[in-house]
Parts: structure tokens; sequence; C-alpha cells
């Protein structure tokens, strides 16, 4: 029986410099030095402690398995640690996600977001994260369809057997609190119905259909729907496992070639384009953006991520690559070519998503001027 190992991505904006735009080194400091003791203390076997704009980003590697009580403690007793430290320091947002006192065995539904994904070890297992800021968990529906289902973005679906059977992807209803399981190729245009409707259907994870093996997981928590009111938008994060009878990881990466339209960027209230960045550019600061992705590579090995003689996890930085200078560039050109736009549709989000935030407010004054016509 191969050896099963859970990684666990659990991030959250629990304050920030300057605004928007970065998680400071002291709220760093305490995500090391308690994930080190958790380390140490033998509760997970490796970490990573990194930022994307506002938010901050736990990956920990262990064996206890998805949705564990103590791993999400874990996070939820950092972040509120952090949260205190933020609060302090008088950061802006300080505490913004954690919409919720009571800790109750998850962060699910308290306001941080969560991907994770427990796999039984493979001869070698190549996983890519993804976390992206000032956008929404429906963001990555497109790159997730183009890697698990458009054979003109995965050689692997047309050239490899293993890939054959195609994939079955979990999509959340986050409206209606629901979900179903879509299988590719034989449903791919119901998919694209569905999925192509970011605001509301999440891909939640996706399996390799001929043996169910988990292939990539994201978090889909819509926090207005959580708090009823906007506090910031999602951020997002997944994962993608890759290779041997997957996709390789440069077919999980290509559909970042190009930049794409996301819900997000300012107030949360606007359609922004997504730029893929390395760790050093994940900021936002023009017009709270460009939203931001980044996209982190790692071996799994024996319950741990792969280390260096010293112990530190070994990380790839892939967009930190001049091949992500044209999506760099797009982004910036539909950047312009929205703000020119202002506040007029389509550059603002739809009325229905405008409902969340605080235009309704200012609408409500001019209620009682309106006569029939
Ligand atoms: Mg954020």
């Amino acid at each position: 029986m191969a050896r099963k190992t859970t990684i666990s991505l659990i991030k959250c904006d629990i304050g920030s410099l300057a605004g928007h735009h970065i998680v400071p080194k002291p709220l760093m400091n305490i995500c090391e030095k308690n994930l080190k003791r958790a380390k140490e203390n033998g509760l997970i076997n490796s970490y990573y402690v990194f930022n994307v704009g506002d938010d901050l980003q736990l990956l920990m590697v262990h064996e206890k398995g998805e949705s564990n009580h103590e791993i999400h403690q874990l996070a939820w007793d950092t972040f509120q640690e952090a949260a205190k430290k933020a609060m302090e320091l008088k950061l802006y947002g300080a505490g913004q996600d954690l919409l919720k006192n009571a800790f109750s065995g998850t962060v699910r539904g308290l306001g941080p977001g969560v991907a994770e994904m427990e796999i039984e070890e493979r001869a070698s297992d190549p996983i890519v994260i993804f976390a992206a800021d000032k956008t929404s968990a429906g963001s990555f529906n497109l790159p997730l369809f183009r890697i698990f289902a458009d054979p003109m973005n995965t050689a692997g679906l047309v050239i490899d057997p293993n890939m054959a059977g195609g994939f079955k992807f979990e999509v959340i209803d986050a409206q209606e609190s629901q979900s179903v399981v879509v299988k590719c190729p034989e449903e791919m245009y119901e998919l694209v119905a569905l999925i192509g409707t970011v605001e509301r259907y999440v891909v939640s994870r996706v399996w390799r259909a001929r043996d169910d093996l988990i292939c990539a997981s994201s978090s889909v928590s819509r926090l207005s729907l959580i708090a009823g009111k906007y506090v910031g938008k999602d951020d997002p994060v997944m994962m993608v496992r890759a290779q041997h009878g997957l996709p390789a990881v440069g077919e999980i990466l290509v559909p970042f070639m190009h930049s794409y339209l996301v819900a997000g960027w300012m107030r949360g209230s606007h359609w922004g384009p997504l730029m893929p960045v390395g760790l050093k550019d994940a900021r936002c600061t023009l017009f709270d953006g460009p939203p931001r992705v980044v996209a982190l590579g790692f071996q799994v090995a024996n319950g741990s991520i792969a280390s260096d003689d010293e112990g530190e996890p070994l990380i790839a930085d892939l967009f930190a690559d001049p091949a992500f200078s044209m999506a760099r560039q797009e982004a910036l050109k539909y950047a312009s070519m929205l703000r020119r736009m202002g506040e007029f549709e389509p550059a603002r989000l739809s009325v229905e998503a405008m409902e969340y935030t605080t235009l309704p407010q200012v609408l409500e004054k001019l209620k009682k001027r309106f006569k029939p016509v």
C-alpha cells in the first residue's frame, strides 16, 4: 500500500501594509515560528510560508488527512495570533477574513480559504500550487478546463494513453450550496455551460476518470456568502498534481501564457486582467492590482516536501520566468483599456455581484425620487 500524504494550503487575509498591498514581515514571522514548532512536534512534516499580496499562505505537508482538526486548529491559531499583531500595528483590514469567532474543528466556512489533497505517493509526485490575490473563486475555472479537458492545451490528452479516459470535474454551485460531477470529454459542452458562469459555479476537484485518482483541488469559499456582505474578495488557491499519466507541469502552466479577465480588483467590484508573477512581484498596487497569481512547484517525498540538506523545502517559483512576460504585458494592456471605462459596465461587475458591495447604499438615496414613466 502506497504512503498517504496530505498537502494543505490554507490562506487568510489578516491585515496588510499600506492598504491592501502586502503582508508585512512581522506577520510572516509569526507563521514561521508556529509552523516550525508544529514540525518539531511532529504534527506536520514540512511547510512553506509565503504571501501573495495581502494574503498569508500556509503550505503544510503532513499525514493527518484532509479537514484534520489539529491541522486546521494550527492554521486558525496562527491566523488569530497574526491578526493580534496586525491590530497592534494598525495594519489595514486587520483580522478581515476571520469572519467567525468560534473554531469548531475546521476553518471551512470561517473565512480562510482551503485547498487540500490527500494523495497516495507515486514514484515521483510533482505538485503545482497556485495562489491569487484580488480575485475570486471561479478564476481558476478557465485554466482547470484547459489543463484537464482541452486537447489543444494538454498534449497528453491526445498522446498519452494513460489519460485517454478523460477527467471528472466536481463543480460547486456557490449560490445553492450544491455540487455536481461532470465527466469530460463526454460532457465537455455541459461543463463549459456551467463553469463559464464563473461567479456562481466553481470547479472544486478533478479526478482521472479511469481510476478516480485525485489530480486537483481548489478553494471554493465565497466570503460574501458567509458574511452576507462584501468583506474582500476570496483570493483563491488551488493545487494540481502533474506528470506520469497526468498533465505535465508545462501543460499546467501554459493556460497562463495569456492574461484573462477575472472578477475582483479594486473593492472586489471590477473585471481585471490576471497577471502571472513571481513571488517578489506578488503585490497589488495599480488600482489595487492588477490581480496577481503565483505558481509554486515542488516534489512530495516520503510525507514531506523534498528539501535540501538543511531541511529547507525546495520550491520552484514558476511564474518568475520571462516566458510569462507576454501575459504580464497583455495584463497591463487590458488594465489600461478597462480603466479607461471607469465605473461603466463591463469594467465594473454586474449588478448582481455589486449587491454585496456598498453600492446599493448609494442607490438607496435616490429611490424615493423615482417617478413612474
Ligand atoms: Mg487578498
